[in-house]
């Protein structure tokens, strides 16, 4: 019985999407406990290694009983739980709209085609960016999202440099996503509009409403 599966989990909650194509929108976020990576500007250090294993079809129910459509799983790195897919194909057989935030350092070819994904490329800040697998770009869907967390003008020197580099000026799913509090907002916008870039100010609508305020 896959739905005896279990997935090791760090918090289950119901927010409003603070980022990308769903910004606003109230959503169940399934935080999974775990990441390999160690991102300098990482805000969610505290899954590193709080978690428990939940069944599977614990998690739907949880999920469920909050009544929204949307369907975040995050982490933490998701990607790197043995169980994955089969919560996320489980979710979407349950008619939820399925979005995947997944650092880009791990192989998105397993991922089922009905999930949105939402690929963070590690930028140099992150200290992580050697790590970002390049293949990964040529699984990105038409619907699925490319976010560039920018901690200062050299991130996003860079991230501009490899949207040009790897073919993406025409992609309409970019966001440069400044680090909270690290950037001001007027800057990086005028970057954008001198650069003429195609890309979205991406603001962390979460952090403006509650802060750092975990489980938000
Ligand atoms: S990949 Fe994500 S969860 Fe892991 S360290 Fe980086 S920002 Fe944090």
């Amino acid at each position: 019985m896959k739905e005896e599966l279990n997935v090791s989990i760090n918090e289950i909650f119901h927010s409003i999407q603070g980022e990308a194509k769903n910004s606003g929108k109230p959503t169940v976020f399934i935080r999974t406990a775990g990441c390999p990576f160690r991102c300098t500007y990482c805000d969610t250090e505290y899954a590193f290694t709080e978690g428990k294993q939940v069944k599977i079809s614990e998690i739907i129910s949880k999920v469920k009983s909050y009544d929204t459509n949307y369907v975040t799983v995050t982490g933490g790195e998701p990607l790197a739980q043995t169980n994955i897919k089969v919560l996320l194909t489980t979710l979407l057989e349950n008619l939820f709209k399925v979005s995947l935030e997944t650092s880009g350092l791990v192989d998105i070819c397993d991922v089922p085609q009905g999930v949105e994904i939402v690929m963070d490329i590690k930028t140099p800040s992150s200290k992580e960016n050697d790590k970002n697998i390049k293949s990964n770009l040529s699984l990105i869907k038409n619907n699925d999202v490319l976010k560039f967390v920018i901690g200062n003008k050299s991130d996003y020197e860079w991230s501009k440099k490899y949207i040009i580099e790897n073919n993406l000026t025409l992609f309409k799913n970019i966001y440069f996503s400044p680090v909270h509090e690290n950037l001001e907002l007027s800057e990086i916008a005028d970057w954008i509009l001198r650069d003429r870039l195609n890309v979205t100010l991406q603001l962390q609508l979460h952090k403006y409403i509650w802060g750092n305020e975990r489980g938000r």
